[in-house]
Parts: structure tokens; C-alpha cells; sequence
């Protein structure tokens, strides 16, 4: 049989994901992407076991292993009173239940990167895709692609391929990739909240490849539209305010020296309710995008493109497959944009009792069993058990 002729619109973890695991199965993929080098923007990421698992089925695990850092808990306090309200153990699900990996953004496009690579995949970048129609993308330059049997969209967030998300969320948050200074759990997602008005954290993020230097994500929540004011303002007055709420940051904010060394991201959160278009198939934040606070995006892209890829093995018929790929995730992504849509505004949220419900119920609840074990299956990414259905399509 011909084998599939496949166009991928985006080379980030949706993208590359969905190139590798589509070529190692007999399909030719061209990736489309509008950067001269595509790279990825951002600090630290925690992969999930569920989203390990999958780079594993890529070869690129044991790469990200490498350069990760093993996350065991997340752990967080508030002030004044210090009193500790998150502190989710991975192994509540089991003594030896695999841990998260905390790692550099860049770390994990590069892993990603080079398994595409190592299998042939071509990436043409500056191509501004702007549309799709009867198998052909079409470039912000009036250009065409050639016709494929299948388009992907794997855009992110902003997607000109999908529908736009609503206003972006309230809050945002500023970060950067420092070096690693002693003193934080060397294992832990460590955070501070004022209330929910404010939010700080740190993750060790392990390093780059090529790199010796062991860094950690920092990160402070910031309201959009306080981002100009942020922007003009005093960035020791700003450092001032961080230290009042965590006097340990010190040694990391000494390693900022200008606003730029610190980027802004946006939040929206969007689902579409299936992953299907008239003319392409929609994979990662194209079909579902949410602020990070439950940290799944990147394993859900991963997710994604692992169920994609297993339906199109399992049905010759193009329109069935998508059809499986949809009820593969569907289930999932719906609990997890729920649960996420739910516990964002007990982080980040001006409203007094989202953060009083957070401390004195959701925080006092969360530690009676099974409260504990659920919650880590949850942040490990394996609530609705999206793995076992993926590889169920194997097995039929
Ligand atoms: C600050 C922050 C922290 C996060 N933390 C976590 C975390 O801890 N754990 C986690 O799992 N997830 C996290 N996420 C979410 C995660 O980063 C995303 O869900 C994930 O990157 C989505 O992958 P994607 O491939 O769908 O999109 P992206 O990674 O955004 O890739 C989209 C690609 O498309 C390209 N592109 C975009 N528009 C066009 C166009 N018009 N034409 C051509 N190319 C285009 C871009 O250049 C890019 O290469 C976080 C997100 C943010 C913003």
C-alpha cells in the first residue's frame, strides 16, 4: 500500500512528536514551521510519566533522562502563617510509581528534534501557514504546499488553523531559566503564595545538551494587564517584593539584571469539542490549550500525537482512524481541562476566597487518603488511564 503522505503545521512538541512516531510507522511527513530555526520559547517543564512514557516510544527517554531532573513532589506554603497547602508526592501512588522530570524547554525540543532527524524527517522552516484547504497549507506569502493526504495542525496555542482562544486568562507569569543555587529542594517544585494574589516558584530543570551547568526554573505571577506597569517599573522595587515573600529567591533574582532577562507568558485556556476540522486534524494546544498549573500541556501534546499515531496504525480508512483518535483522548483531555479550569484561580486569582477555599478546605482534604494517591495520579498525568486506551487500539 502507498504509504500516507503526511504535512505537520508547527515543529514544537505536538509537531515533532507526531513526525516521529507517524515516520517510524511508515509515513512521509514534512514539517512546516514559520521560524528560520525552529526553537522553543520558554523556561522549565515538567514531563509527566504519562508524557515519558510516550518519548520512550519516540527513543528520545532515556536523551531526556539525561538532562532532566527528577521531580518527586510539589510542594508549596503560604504566607504569612508558612503553612503548607500543596504537597503532592509522586510515590502516594506507590512506592516505586515513576516520578515526574523536571527539564529545560529547550532540553526537551532537542530531544524531540533530533529523534525527527535521526529518522529523515524534512523541516521547511519560515513557512507562515496561514490556512489549509484540500490538503494543502497555505504560507502568509501566497505560496502552496504541495497536496498531502492528511494535514496536521499542530500551531499551539494561537492557531490559524483553529478556532481562537477567548481572552487570555487574568494571570500570566514572568520566567526565566537561572543557574541552579543550593539552598531549594533539589527534587521538588517549590512554591510561595500571598493569598492567591501572588506566586512564586522554583524547579530544578536539570541542563541543555551540550551544557554542564544545572539550572532552575523561576517564575513569578504577573495580571496581564500589569505587564506594562511591571515593564516600566523599578526591577529592584520588584525584587523587593519577591524576597518579601520568599527570602530565599535572593541568590537566583541576583542572576537578573534587566527586565528583558525575564519573559512574560500569556495563559488561555480552549477546547475544541472534537480535534476534527473540515480539513485538517488538530493535536496539543491547537485542540486544547490551559495556564500550566497542573503542569500537563506538553505530556497532553505528547499524548496526542502518541494516540494519533497509534489510530492510523490500527485503520486503513483515513476518516475511521481520526474518528478513533478523537474517542482515544476525548475522555481525558475533557477531565483534565476541567480539572485544570478548577484549580487555576486557587493560584491565581485577585478573589479573597480562592485562596481561603484552597487553604482551609481544598489544602486540609487533600490529605486524607486516598485524597493523597488520587491527587499524584493526577498530576502524573494518569487519571482516565490514557495509555491503557492507547494501547488497547494495539491489541484489538
Ligand atoms: C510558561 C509555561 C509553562 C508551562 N509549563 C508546562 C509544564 O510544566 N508541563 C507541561 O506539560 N506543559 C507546560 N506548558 C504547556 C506546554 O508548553 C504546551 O502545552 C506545549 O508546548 C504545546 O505544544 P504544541 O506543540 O501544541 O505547541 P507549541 O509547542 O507552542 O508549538 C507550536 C509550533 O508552531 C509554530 N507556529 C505557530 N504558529 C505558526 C504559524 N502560523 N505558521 C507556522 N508555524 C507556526 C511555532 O513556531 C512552534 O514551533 C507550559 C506552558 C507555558 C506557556
Amino acid at each position: 500500500m502507498r504509504p500516507l503522505e503526511i504535512a505537520i503545521a508547527g515543529c514544537g512538541v505536538a509537531g515533532l512528536a507526531s513526525a516521529a512516531l507517524l515516520t517510524r510507522q511508515g509515513a512521509r511527513v514534512v514539517i512546516f514551521d514559520k521560524l528560520e530555526t525552529p526553537k522553543p520559547i520558554g523556561s522549565g517543564i515538567i514531563m509527566q510519566p504519562v508524557g515519558l512514557h510516550v518519548l520512550d516510544a519516540i527513543g528520545a527517554g532515556e536523551a531526556m533522562r539525561a538532562l532532566g531532573a527528577p521531580i518527586t513532589r510539589l510542594y508549596g506554603q503560604s504566607a504569612p502563617r508558612g503553612n503548607v497547602v500543596l504537597d503532592v508526592r509522586y510515590d502516594a501512588r506507590g512506592k516505586h510509581a515513576p516520578s515526574g522530570l523536571g527539564v529545560h524547554r529547550g532540553a526537551l525540543f532537542q530531544v524531540l528534534f533530533d529523534a525527527a532527524r535521526a529518522l529523515g524527517v524534512p523541516v521547511e522552516s519560515g513557512r507562515d501557514v496561514v490556512g489549509v484547504s484540500d490538503g494543502r497549507l497555505r504560507f502568509a506569502d501566497g505560496a502552496e504546499s504541495a497536496k498531502f493526504d492528511l494535514v496536521i495542525d499542530a500551531l499551539g496555542a494561537r492557531s490559524p488553523l483553529s478556532h481562537a482562544a477567548k481572552a487570555p486568562l487574568p494571570f500570566g507569569a514572568l520566567w526565566a531559566s537561572l543557574k541552579w543555587v543550593d539552598g531549594f529542594d533539589g527534587a521538588a517544585l517549590e512554591q510561595r503564595y500571598e493569598a492567591a494574589r501572588k506566586m512564586t516558584g522554583v524547579m530544578p530543570i536539570g541542563r541543555l545538551a551540550g551544557e554542564t551547568q544545572d539550572q532552575a526554573a523561576f517564575f513569578w505571577s504577573l495580571k496581564h494587564t500589569d505587564r506594562a506597569a511591571w515593564q516600566a517599573g523599578d526591577l529592584e522595587a520588584w525584587k523587593h517584593e519577591v524576597r518579601a515573600l520568599w527570602p530565599k529567591t535572593a541568590p537566583l533574582l541576583d542572576q537578573i539584571h534587566r527586565h528583558e532577562d525575564l519573559v512574560f507568558a500569556a495563559y488561555a485556556h480552549r477546547t475544541l469539542r472534537e480535534p476534527l476540522s473540515r480539513e485538517c486534524v488538530h493535536v496539543g494546544d491547537s485542540w486544547h490549550c490551559t495556564s500550566p498549573q497542573l503542569g500537563q500541556g506538553a505530556n497532553m501534546a505528547l499524548l496526542d500525537a502518541y494516540a494519533l499515531a497509534a489510530a492510523l496504525r490500527s485503520q486503513s480508512d483515513l476518516s475511521i482512524a481520526l474518528g478513533e483518535y478523537a474517542r482515544l483522548r476525548l475522555w481525558h483531555i475533557r477531565l483534565y481541562q476541567s480539572a485544570s479550569f478548577l484549580f487555576t484561580p486557587a493560584y491565581q486569582s485577585e478573589a479573597a476566597i480562592a485562596a481561603w477555599l484552597r487553604d482551609w478546605i481544598m489544602s486540609p482534604i487533600s490529605r486524607v487518603p486516598p485524597a493523597p494517591a488520587v491527587l499524584a495520579a493526577l498530576v502524573a498525568g494518569e487519571l482516565g488511564a490514557p495509555l491503557a486506551a492507547i494501547a488497547g487500539i494495539d491489541r484489538q
